[in-house]
């Protein structure tokens, strides 16, 4: 069984609890971001998200635990979880995901 550790709870719980939440670090443009683009930005912004072979920043809900969001380092490939780590903190750099995978 995959276990993923959720950073508010502090624990290693069952995948079964929690469901996926789609890319991290999305940043919705603000109104007057929103005015000024076109459909083809704005469908781009809604739509459109990158399809990463090998580490992806992922947003994840700890759907049947604390309820709580929070985003992870998953390697697409081999399905592992390198990191994890709550919404507020910035997304980890290439170095921290290398020395995270190595301990
Ligand atoms: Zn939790």
């Amino acid at each position: 069984m995959l276990l993923i550790h959720c950073p508010h709870c502090n624990e290693e719980r069952p995948e079964l609890e929690f469901a996926y939440a789609g890319e991290a670090h999305i940043v919705r443009p603000n109104e007057a971001e929103q005015a000024e683009m076109s459909d083809a930005d704005w469908s781009k912004f809604m739509f459109i998200r990158d399809n990463i072979r090998g580490d992806h920043a992922e947003r994840w809900w700890h759907a049947h635990g604390c309820n709580m969001f929070f985003n992870a380092i998953r390697n697409t490939v081999t399905d592992k979880f390198t990191m994890t780590y709550k919404v507020c903190q910035k997304r980890p750099t290439e170095h921290q995901i290398k020395v995270a995978k190595n301990d």
